[in-house]
């Protein structure tokens, strides 16, 4: 007898789970399409240039101690977080930057924050979304409803829109947290457009709900930081008061990873901002959020938040790392392209152009959970069970057989 018997069996995460069964499969032509980790042209992890260089000069630097950072996080690498996310929008608005162990912690501090202060009656979540908005939310505090909004239109594999926005205004209750994917959708690949983002701050403004917005992507939807920021920066102009809307501005948060646009996937950096409307309300929201990550971490991790704010503060450096999420989307976009291309020329049964005009690593393939378990088991070719398929796990050496394994399950 253990005290622990009465504890749940829990299965184990189904995306880990996969990656263990991919490491596991000794078969030659195994293509892994599961993971939002960036690969190279070869499949293999990419260190960016402009990383390299700034850890390189780090290493080399014989003051570099290992003291502890302050309790909100390293100084410069917030600054440089905070302008990448909001650039010059901020006039006027009151934000807290806190240091977070990556766009998890960030999204796992507003959740604390919101739980034990504001008590939403829901969280609501867009169907699909990445899996873990969902386990997050439950750990918090299991009290809170998740709920789920209207997202992905599978027949038209763009956004019901209009089921989206009927479904807040109906049901969302004053006072609720709703989660926003900033940009480069995962699991879809599809975002709002500025009209329909438009509608989307209209309805949080006027049901009173607390957005969200997941930052996990800036960079990849586009190449450009400051395009990918737009639905950001159109939540905080709108709220100040410049854009004749009579409502009260908006009060949100905005959980930012550099996991994918530094490449620092183990390094585990990230901010979360809160954005208020008085600075008694900023300074409260300071406070709660040192003493949640007092409790919980004491004090951030230093080597990647140094890494990003070394980058950032250094223009060269900086031009780089531009240069680098080029590099990075545009090589998934060419990877698009030529799935595109081997799916069509085979003829594959389906509709595929919205491969081409997805955005990020993600697309849906539209195939069911069967299916995807049987490209696995025939042909080796790893996909989340939703279908999604991550456009990092491709090159020019496995596209054919890729295009071919789909093609010879849709048929
Ligand atoms: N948010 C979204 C939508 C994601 O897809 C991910 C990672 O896949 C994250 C947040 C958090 O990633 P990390 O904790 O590595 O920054």
């Amino acid at each position: 007898m253990s005290l622990f018997d009465q504890v749940p069996a829990v299965p184990p995460d189904g995306t880990f789970a996969l990656v263990e069964a991919y490491r596991a499969d000794d078969h030659h032509l195994k293509v892994n399409l599961t993971p939002g980790i960036y690969r190279d042209e070869n499949a293999k992890p990419w260190v960016l240039p402009s990383v390299k260089q700034a850890r390189a000069a780090l290493l080399a630097d014989q003051s570099l101690n290992h003291d502890i950072l302050p309790q909100l996080g390293h100084t410069q690498f917030l600054s440089a977080a905070r302008q990448l996310a909001f650039k010059d929008t901020l006039d006027g608005r009151f934000v807290t930057s806190i240091q977070t162990i990556s766009g998890t912690g960030a999204n796992h501090f507003i959740a604390s924050l919101l739980a034990s202060h504001l008590h939403p009656k829901a969280v609501w979540i867009p169907d699909p979304t990445w899996d873990n908005h969902q386990g997050i939310w439950r750990h918090v505090d299991p009290g809170i409803e998740r709920r789920t909004y209207p997202y992905y239109d599978e027949n038209t594999f763009g956004i019901d829109g209009d089921a989206l926005l009927s479904t807040l205004r109906e049901q969302a209750n004053p006072g609720d947290a709703i989660i926003l994917h900033a940009c480069a959708h995962n699991p879809t690949g599809v975002d709002p457009s500025p009209e329909l983002w438009e509608g989307i701050a209209q309805v949080c403004e006027e049901k009173g709900l607390f957005p969200i917005f997941d930052l996990a992507y800036q960079g990849f939807a586009t190449g450009d930081v400051d395009n990918d920021a737009w639905a950001v920066r159109h939540f905080t102009t709108r709220s100040s008061g410049n854009n004749n809307n009579n409502n009260t501005p908006l009060e949100f948060a905005v959980a930012q990873s550099f996991s994918k646009s530094f490449g620092l996937y183990s390094e585990r950096v990230g901010a979360l901002h809160v954005v208020a409307r008085t600075r008694d309300g900023a300074a409260k929201v300071d406070g709660v959020l040192k003493r949640i990550s007092r409790a919980e971490i004491t004090s951030m991790p230093a080597f990647g938040a140094r890494i990003v704010a070394a980058v950032l503060h250094d223009p060269v450096l900086e031009a780089q790392w531009r240069q680098d999420l080029k590099t990075m989307s545009g090589r998934l976009a060419s990877m698009r392209k030529r799935l595109y291309e081997e799916l069509v020329r085979r003829g594959t049964p389906g509709r595929w152009g919205h491969v081409l005009t997805d955005i990020g690593m993600f697309s849906m393939t539209g195939l069911s959970p069967e299916k995807v378990a049987a490209i696995k088991d025939r042909f080796h070719v790893y996909l989340l069970p939703n279908g999604r398929l991550s456009f990092t796990g491709l090159t020019e050496g496995n596209v054919e057989y890729v295009a071919e394994s789909i093609y010879q399950i849709v048929v």
